[in-house]
């Protein structure tokens, strides 16, 4: 005999764990069913999560979510050699933690605090269990599951799997992505205690720093670093498309360690204690990777799994637009099931809420930058022609230097014509 439920959502990650918050939240009987031992066992971040999406519906949340830092500082680096060009924003200090519009977290913790929340709302989540198919019933509606062998029936099926989109190619939901749009993000995790954290970035103890790196520290590669201060931690890592790992020749691990070891960084996470390394594929396409269809008959697709991801080079989105998805979902089953309905066009409304969101809006807006930020130009010669101006403009010998003839000299060697820089400003235009 097999089990029933309303419904059914396959990966609990932020999105599949949001969709089965609101869905319970409206009487909904949902269960999540997620591959890792627990909640939050297989995902992997950088480190930084946006507020607005929980501020608007998880009241209580800044008390009760496992908040590491609010991020109060901002870093962008630019490194050639050993020389780094760094601005360093430090938005005005808040009366009180309501302002703060991110903070810094583990998302194994967030995850699992999710989790919570979807249960206390009266969600069912079965950890370390795979779901292997979906089954769709003789009308060729999606009406249930098997994992681990088991079938659950379900009346709406939500596909939650994250960026591994296995399950969805298998349907036929979605093709393997190319790799131009994939990228591989690793991450390190090194111990260093608050007062040191503290104290190597002038913080103190609430206070988060979000720092991100191109140029030297990835040997020009097209990709940026990351670094964010936790509680006792430090995590860093990088961001690469997967095309340039091949094309370079040098692995992740490679990567992490001379991002770790360049001058830029390593005054920060020297001494510490390497805890951890975790790699995991990411999207870099923007609204090209997004789903032309995130639904069909009896099913959603939402967060990752979707496309819903924004990386603009000095920031990266996917857990509040996957939360947001979630809850976009939701709204739509409701809808749907209110009309006794389960056919392909009731639940169309998903994309139609999607594109109208934040998630559209943003995926719209940014929808060049993808293409902008495949110039090598950016990573390799820039930073170089920056380092030469900064040297300049800020050395002083018996020489006379002036900064100008420096520039145009800087540009000729790098083969830059005017034509190209006004070419890059323009494409900046429309990108950024
Ligand atoms: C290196 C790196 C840094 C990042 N930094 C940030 C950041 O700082 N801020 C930010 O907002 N975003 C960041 N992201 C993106 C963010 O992690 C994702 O956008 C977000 O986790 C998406 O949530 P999701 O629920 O869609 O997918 P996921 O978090 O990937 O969750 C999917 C879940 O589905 C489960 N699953 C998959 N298949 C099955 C199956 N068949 N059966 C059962 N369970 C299954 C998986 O185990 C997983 O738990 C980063 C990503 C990477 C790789």
């Amino acid at each position: 005999m097999s089990e029933k439920f309303d419904v059914v959502i396959i990966g609990g990650g932020p999105a599949g764990l949001s969709t089965a918050y609101f869905l319970a939240k409206a009487g909904f009987e949902p269960v999540v069913i997620e591959r890792g031992q627990e909640p939050g066992a297989k995902n992997v971040f950088g480190g930084r999560i946006y507020s607005y999406v929980l501020d608007k519906h998880f009241p209580g949340w800044r008390k009760e979510a496992p908040v590491e830092r609010w991020v109060r500082r901002e870093k962008l680096s630019m490194s050639c050699g050993d020389d780094t060009i760094t601005i360093d924003f430090a938005k005005k200090k808040p009366v009180s933690d309501d302002e703060f519009d991110s903070f810094t977290a583990f998302l194994s913790k967030f995850v699992a605090w999710m989790s919570e929340k979807a249960e206390e709302q009266g969600a069912m989540v079965l950890s370390g269990s795979k779901v292997d198919d979906v089954v769709f019933d003789e009308k060729g509606i999606a009406s249930g599951v098997f994992a681990d062998g088991e079938r659950i029936d379900a009346d709406y099926i939500v596909i939650a799997e994250g960026v591994n989109t296995l399950l969805s190619e298998k349907l036929g939901i979605r093709v393997k992505p190319p790799l131009e749009t994939t990228a591989l993000g690793v991450k390190e995790v090194v111990r260093l205690g608050k007062e040191e954290i503290n104290k190597r970035f002038g913080t103190e103890d609430w206070e988060g720093v979000a720092h991100f790196f191109i140029g030297d520290p990835l040997k020009g590669i097209a990709g940026g670093g990351f670094l964010y201060t936790m509680g006792e931690y430090v995590t860093i890592g990088a961001v690469i498309r997967l095309s340039e790992v091949g094309k370079k020749e040098i692995t992740m691990k490679d990567i992490a360690e001379q991002l770790r070891l360049h001058p830029a960084i390593y005054e920060y996470v020297k001494g510490g204690v390497l805890m951890e390394y975790s790699a995991h594929l990411t999207r870099e396409g923007g609204l090209m990777d997004v789903l032309e269809k995130p639904y069909g008959p009896g099913y959603l697709v939402v967060g990752d799994a979707a496309g819903y991801i924004l990386n603009t080079g000095f920031t990266i989105r996917g857990v509040d637009l996957a939360i947001e998805s979630g809850r976009l979902a939701a709204e739509t089953i409701n809808k749907a099931h209110n009309e006794n309905k389960r056919d392909e066009e009731a639940l169309s409304h998903y994309k139609k809420l999607v594109e109208e969101s934040v998630i559209g809006r943003n995926l719209r807006e940014y929808r060049n930058l993808p293409k902008f930020l495949e110039k090598d130009l950016l990573y390799g010669d820039l930073p170089e022609i920056m380092c030469e101006l900064f040297n300049t403009a800020y050395t002083t010998d018996e020489q006379v230097t002036r900064i100008y003839p420096v520039l145009m000299n800087s540009l000729k060697s790098h083969g830059i014509g005017w034509f190209t820089l006004l070419k890059l400003l323009m494409e900046a235009r429309r990108s950024i």
